[in-house]
């Protein structure tokens, strides 16, 4: 497989990938090992495990390194993928300072190594750096609402400031960065305990256990499928001179009872939705404006969210849940 797939010599980087055992990394590192490139997975495992990238240890091109990014680390590579950090509410409410500090002394680590090798950088940002947002859908330009005091913060701020360093690091030393604006993103291999509403709806209506839906359900989220995100954030990597930041999701808007109600049609289930209260600083509606990516990347996701669905329930269906653990406790 791999080596029908090796590009020519030059063709070749290597690539770093922090995060790189968790949902979004391990496809990643998938997908680049398969195009033949040399790629260092580097991962704490907080939320992830290393059976999510068992597949690959095997393959010559590819390296596994536990390592936690808040410390440096030395290594000489031609592009950085900077993915770690918990994404899942649950996840980075966890340990909120150890999360600050994996998005501000975690991205400069990855910065320090970047400005060091020359090697170009791309930040896995997120949509929550709208907060809740009042423009809709969220462009680019639009600066957030975000509370900085309230307990999604430490995700939220973290990741601001992460782009603040990424576009300093720019400014002030050269380096080439990319920064992504990810939304709210599901496929296989998401963790099945994670606490996010599609990997609960999911294990609840195949266990026939009520569906919590948080406040009304009238709150909406824009999903975008695993394989159309790593897609977008590969041709962003390539590309030689937009730096972002760029919006990367599904424009295709959700109510969460719309999704509930996908999810129970799709897998079947005979389940019933329940009430449960809002958590805090819920955002109330979320959608990308995605005209910059089709500009500049040639990017639109092609996935619809009951085709995503359905192969992300076949995937729930095919694992044993026995071998998800929650996250690390003495996670510091
Ligand atoms: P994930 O939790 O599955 O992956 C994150 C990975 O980072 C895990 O493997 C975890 O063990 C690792 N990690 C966490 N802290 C670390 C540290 N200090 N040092 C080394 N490794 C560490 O989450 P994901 O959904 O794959 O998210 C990947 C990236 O994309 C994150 O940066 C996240 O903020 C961003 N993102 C994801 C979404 C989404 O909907 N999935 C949305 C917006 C942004
Ligand atoms: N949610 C829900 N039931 C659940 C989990 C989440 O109704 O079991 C809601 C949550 O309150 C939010 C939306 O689903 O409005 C998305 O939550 P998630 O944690 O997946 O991600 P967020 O976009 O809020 O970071």
């Amino acid at each position: 497989m791999i080596l029908n797939a090796l590009p020519i010599r030059h063709m070749i980087q290597r690539i770093l990938v922090t995060g790189g055992a968790g949902f979004l990394g391990s496809y990643l590192c998938e997908r680049l090992v398969e195009q033949g490139h040399d790629v260092i997975c580097l991962d704490n495992f907080f939320t992830s495990q290393k059976t999510n990238v068992a597949h690959l240890l095997d393959c010559p091109n590819f390296e596994l390194i536990r390592h936690d990014i808040t410390n440096p680390v030395f290594l000489e590579v031609d592009q950085i993928y900077n993915l770690a950090c918990p994404a899942a509410p649950g996840h980075y409410q966890y340990n909120p300072i150890k999360t600050m500090k994996t998005s501000v002394m975690g991205s400069i680590n990855m910065l320090g190594i970047a400005k060091r090798c020359g090697a170009r950088i791309l930040q896995a940002s997120t949509s929550e750096v709208y907060g809740d947002p009042e423009v809709h859908p969220q462009v680019e330009s639009y600066r957030g609402s975000v509370n900085p005091i309230g307990i999604r913060a430490c995700y939220d701020e973290g990741k601001r400031a992460a782009e603040t360093l990424f576009m300093d690091y720019h400014r002030s030393n050269g380096v080439d960065v990319r920064i992504v604006r990810i939304f709210n993103t599901y496929g296989p291999r998401m963790h099945p305990f994670d606490g996010r509403v599609v990997s609960n709806f999911i294990r609840q209506a195949l266990a026939g256990e009520d569906i919590t839906i948080f406040g009304d359900g009238s709150q909406t989220r824009s999903f975008c499928f695993r394989d159309d995100l790593v897609n977008a954030i590969i041709a962003m990597m390539s590309h030689n001179d937009f730096i972002g930041p760029v919006n990367i999701g599904n424009p295709d808007e959700f109510t969460i009872r719309e999704l509930a109600e996908q999810v129970i049609e799709i897998s079947g289930s005979a389940s019933k939705l329940i009430q449960k209260p809002l958590p805090a600083d819920d955002p109330t509606r979320r959608r990308p404006d995605i005209s910059l990516a089709k500009k500049e990347l040639g990017w639109e996701p092609k996935i619809k969210l009951a085709d995503g669905l359905r192969q992300t329930i076949d995937w729930f269906k095919s694992i044993d849940l026995s071998d998800y653990r929650p996250p690390t406790p003495n996670y510091v």
